[in-house]
C-alpha cells in the first residue's frame, strides 16, 4: 500500500492558515487583531554568496520570517534543506508564535531557512553559508530581538557558528543570541533530549487520560533524527514497546519491538542505513510504517505525512506530533471521527523550545542548571500546558488541536491589546 501525497493537498502555509482561521473564528477574534496576527511582522529574503570548495561561487536563497514579537523576542529554528520555501518558513514562524504561547514562555515566533542540500556540502561550505547568512541578518538578530535555534539540517555546530559570527559583529561574546548550542558555549543540559522528552511527557499524559498502560503501548516513530531517536530512546527506557521506525531511507516494522539503543548505535555511530538494521523487522516505505497496527503514533520527520487520502488508515489510539505540520487540516476531521486522541505539534514538540527558553535564561544569568533541574522544569511546563489544552478542548467541545490554537491565540491577543498599537 503506497500512501503518496495528493497533489491537491494544501501546503503547510495553507494548513497553518486554515487552523488559525478556524480557531480565530471560534474565539470570536475581532477583525483588527485577526489581521494583525495573521500576517508576519517581517519577512526577509537573502541571496547568500558562498565560495564552494571547487573554486566556484554559488548564490543560495535564504529567509528569516519574524511572525510576532508581541510576547517577547522572536524564537525559531533555522532549516537547511533543498525544499525550503518562503511559504514553509512563514508557516513555521507562525507555529512558533502559537507554540511559545501554548506553553506560556515569553517569546514570539520566527523561523529561518536556506535552500541547500547540507548532506552534499562540505563542513567548510556549511560554515561559510551559515556565517554569511548570520552576518546579513546581524542587525535583526539578538537576545532581545530574534533568537534562532537548530531545525532540520542544522545542529549544535551550526549554532556555534551563528553565535560566533553575531558576537564578532557586536564586539562581545553573546551566547544568548542562539539556543541549541554546545554545552561548552552556553548550551543547556538536557536540550538535545528536550523535544523527544516533551513528546514522551505528552504521550504519558495521553496514556493516563485514556486509562491505558505504557507497557502495553506499541509505538511507531517516523523520523530518526534529533526528535525521533531521542523520543524512541527515552520511551523504550520508560517501558514503551517501539515496533516501528523510519527515516528518509525507509521504514522497519517489528511486532516484537526494537532494541532502540542498538538501532541508535547502528545509525549514529556505525553510520549505517536504518532499514538495514540487522535486528529483524519487515522493510517497508517510510510512509507505510505510519499505517501499521499500533497504539501510539509519533510522526517526527517532515510535514504533510497524514493527509485526507490516508488518515483513515491510521490505526493508533494516540497521535503525538513530534514534527511540525505532519498532519493536514483535512486529515484532522478524519482522525477525530476515528476517535484518535491527537496531541498537536504546537504542544507535542514544544519541549524543544521550552528548554531553549531555559538555555536563554541561563545564558543571560551566566548561571547553569543541573540536568535534573532542567528536566523537572520541563515536566512542569509540559504537564501544565497539556492539562490546560485538554481541559479547554473538553469545555469548549473542540478537538485538542483547535483548543491549543485557541489557548495560544487568546494569550497573544490579550498581550497585544494590553500593549496597544504604536502609531
Ligand atoms: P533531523 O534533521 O534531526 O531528523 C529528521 C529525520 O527525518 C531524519 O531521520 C530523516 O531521515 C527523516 N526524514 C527526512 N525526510 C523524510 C521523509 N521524506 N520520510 C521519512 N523520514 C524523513 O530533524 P529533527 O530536528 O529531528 O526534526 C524533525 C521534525 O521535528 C521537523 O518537523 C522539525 O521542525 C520538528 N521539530 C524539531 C525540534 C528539535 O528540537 N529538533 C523541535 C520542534 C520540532
Amino acid at each position: 500500500m503506497s500512501q503518496g501525497n495528493a497533489p491537491e493537498e494544501m501546503n503547510v502555509y495553507q494548513n497553518a492558515e486554515a487552523r488559525f482561521e478556524e480557531a480565530a473564528k471560534k474565539l470570536g477574534l475581532e477583525q483588527g487583531i485577526y489581521r494583525y496576527l495573521k500576517y508576519p511582522d517581517k519577512e526577509i529574503t537573502l541571496y547568500i554568496p558562498v565560495g564552494l570548495d571547487n573554486g566556484t561561487l554559488e548564490v543560495f536563497t535564504g529567509y528569516r520570517v519574524l511572525h510576532s514579537t508581541v510576547r517577547g523576542p522572536g524564537k525559531g529554528g533555522i532549516r537547511f534543506a533543498p525544499d525550503v520555501s518562503l511559504d514553509e518558513v512563514r508557516a513555521l514562524a507562525a507555529w512558533m508564535t502559537w507554540k511559545c504561547a501554548v506553553v506560556d514562555i515569553p517569546f514570539g515566533g520566527a523561523k529561518g531557512g536556506v535552500i541547500c542540500n547540507p548532506g552534499k556540502m562540505s563542513r567548510g561550505e556549511l560554515e561559510r553559508l551559515t556565517r554569511r547568512y548570520t552576518a546579513e541578518l546581524a542587525s535583526w538578530l539578538g537576545p532581545e530581538r530574534d533568537v534562532p535555534a537548530p531545525d532540520v539540517g542544522t545542529n549544535e555546530q551550526t549554532m556555534a557558528w551563528v553565535m560566533d559570527t553575531y558576537s564578532m559583529h557586536v564586539g562581545q561574546a553573546t551566547t544568548a543570541v542562539v539556543t541549541g548550542k554546545p554545552i561548552e558555549l552556553g548550551g543547556s543540559r538536557g536540550r538535545k533530549e528536550a523535544t523527544g522528552r516533551g513528546v514522551m511527557i505528552c504521550v504519558d499524559k495521553a496514556v493516563e487520560k485514556l486509562g491505558m498502560k505504557k507497557q502495553d503501548c506499541r509505538t511507531i516513530i517516523q523520523g530518526f533524527g534529533n526528535v525521533g531517536s531521542m523520543a524512541a530512546d527515552l520511551m523504550a527506557k520508560a517501558g514503551y514497546k517501539i515496533i516501528g521506525l523510519a527515516d528518509i531511507g525507509g521504514g522497519l516494522y517489528n511486532e516484537n519491538g526494537f532494541d532502540v539503543p542498538a538501532v541508535i548505535d547502528w545509525v549514529t555511530n556505525q553510520k549505517k542505513r536504518l532499514q538495514d538494521f540487522p535486528g529483524g523487522g519487515t522493510k517497508m516505505s517510510s510512509k507505510d510504517v505510519l499505517f501499521q497496527p499500533c497504539d501510539v503514533l509519533i510522526p517526527a520527520a517532515i510535514e504533510n505525512q497524514i493527509t485526507e487520502k490516508n488518515a483513515a488508515s491510521v490505526q493508533a489510539k494516540i497521535l503525538c506530533e513530534g514534527a511540525n505540520g505532519p498532519t493536514t487540516w483535512q486529515a484532522d476531521a478524519i482522525l477525530d471521527a476515528k476517535g484518535v486522541f491527537t496531541v498537536p505539534d504546537i504542544l507535542g514538540n514544544a519541549g524543544g523550545v521550552t528548554v531553549s527558553y531555559f538555555e536563554w535564561v541561563q545564558d543571560r544569568q551566566g548561571f547553569f542548571w543541573r540536568e535534573s533541574e532542567v528536566n523537572e522544569r520541563l515536566m512542569d511546563i509540559m504537564v501544565n500546558a497539556f492539562d490546560v489544552v485538554v481541559k479547554y478542548a473538553e469545555t469548549h467541545k473542540v478537538n485538542n488541536r483547535i483548543a491549543s490554537y485557541m489557548v495560544a491565540i487568546d494569550r497573544v491577543a490579550k498581550a497585544l491589546k494590553l500593549r496597544g498599537i504604536y502609531a
